[in-house]
């Protein structure tokens, strides 16, 4: 046996083709149970299978995306599956929302109290116990809760990882460096498991929690598959299978292959998607809104300047033969005019000099309103002056014979721009 599965190693790489070896295929296994589905970001496939040579199948599994875990039952039919089942089903009903180890671990632990119970009501038999090894992944995240001999490995970029530690008298052995993982696997004490649930009531989980990422491969196995197989083997299958259900199918066949000396159940699962992508998506797009609106609000703020700068121009101009007051620049945009009238006045440009007339047309720029206005006023008494004086020219006039006075032979006034401007 020992040199069998030495040479076995040997061609670890292959073991499809490992001499002395039947192949085994699982397709239309009696008995096998096999789950296979998918979410938006994992993807699973497992299989159980009671092996070669044991009558019962006493292994449980659960899954329950994101939540996963074997259990291997001990004490016999009738006893090792009724342990195991209980467990699944109470770590089903224990287990946290969220990648918590600590609630995980819990959970383990109330199972073991149930297992307790349940074997003092008369459920299975007393004695019965079984191994739990529980997952639960949220985004990046994996919560591990373990004990007994069930293991987990994490398939990372091609390299097969062993992240639970089996309480067996052979890891303990392997732990203080007396024998080889290899020599374990075949080792005659490699069924003794240090701890297990079922017996002390105290009995504490394994708990903890590690990074995962996109493309990361998770199994979850009992002892029927890690006794029979060896890691590289398993790395071998994990690599080179497509999909989990295939990954869980080509492991349970060449456990068979190996001897299928126990029941081997084998849950494999894939992270499509950690969220973490999705994070420096949303970031990105969230930095990106600010970046938007930070410049916005800095357009916003020129566009109000320009426009309180435009605001606070005044100017006098002709509207309509009459001198008005505008507010603004005398342009226009996109058909926009920059310009508001303010007021029209009912000075008549024509009454003005020639000289203030040529300056209205083009407009007449002053401080604010009140000066605009002052100079309206200056325009007005101007008139007024012109009116009375030409009155007055007219009289004088009209005293030495002369009736008439051309306009155009009056005396120019001075022009004024007026007012503070
Ligand atoms: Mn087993």
């Amino acid at each position: 046996m020992t040199e069998e599965l030495e040479h076995t190693t040997g061609e670890s790489s292959a073991p499809e083709n490992a001499p002395g070896r039947q192949e085994m295929s699982v397709d239309n296994r009696l008995g096998a149970d096999v789950v296979t589905g998918s979410n938006d970001v994992l993807s699973w496939g497992a299989r159980s299978d009671v092996g070669l040579v044991r009558e019962h199948n006493e292994d449980s599994f659960l899954l329950r995306a994101p939540l996963f875990a074997v259990s291997d039952g001990m004490g016999g039919h009738a006893a090792g599956e009724v342990a195991s089942s209980i467990t699944v089903q109470t770590i089903n009903q224990q287990a946290p929302a969220g990648a918590d180890d600590v609630l995980l671990g819990a959970a383990v632990e109330a199972a073991n109290r149930a297992v307790i119970q349940g074997s003092t009501e008369g459920l299975g038999k007393p004695g019965m116990g079984c191994t739990a090894t529980a997952a639960l992944i949220e985004r990046d995240k994996i919560a591990i809760a373990h004990v007994g001999d069930s293991r987990i490995y994490l398939l990372h970029h091609g390299a097969l990882v062993r992240i639970t530690h089996d309480h067996s008298y052979v890891e303990e052995l392997v732990d203080s460096g007396q024998i080889t993982a290899d020599e374990a696997r075949v080792h005659p004490s490699r069924s003794i498991v240090t701890r297990a649930l079922g017996s002390d009531p105290d009995m504490y989980a394994d708990h903890f929690t590690l990074e995962v990422g996109t493309g990361d491969r998770i199994i979850l196995c009992s002892d029927g598959l890690s006794g029979m197989i060896t890691d590289a083997e398993i790395e071998a299958l994990a690599v080179s299978s497509a999909t989990p259900q295939q990954a869980a199918d080509n492991l349970v066949a060449a456990a068979l292959s190996a001897g299928g000396a126990d029941n081997v159940t084998v849950i494999v699962v894939d992270i499509l998607n950690d969220g973490l992508a999705d994070q420096a998506r949303d970031r990105l797009k969230r930095q990106a809104i600010q970046a938007l609106s930070l410049m916005m609000a800095v357009f916003l703020l020129i566009g109000l300047g320009v426009i309180w700068l435009i605001r606070s121009e005044w100017y006098l101009r002709t509207n309509n033969g009459e001198v008005a007051i505008y507010q603004g620049i005398h342009e226009e945009i996109f058909g926009y005019p920059l310009y508001e009238l303010i007021g029209t006045s009912s000075i008549k440009v024509e009454d003005l000099p020639s000289a203030v007339q040529e300056q209205l047309k083009i407009g007449i720029p002053v401080a604010n309103e009140q000066s605009a206005r002052d100079t309206l006023d200056a325009y007005r008494r101007q008139i007024d002056d012109d009116k009375t004086r030409a009155a007055e020219v007219a009289d004088d006039l009209h005293a030495k014979g002369v009736t008439e006075v051309a306009p155009q032979d009056q005396t120019p006034a001075p022009a004024s721009t007026g007012g503070a401007s």
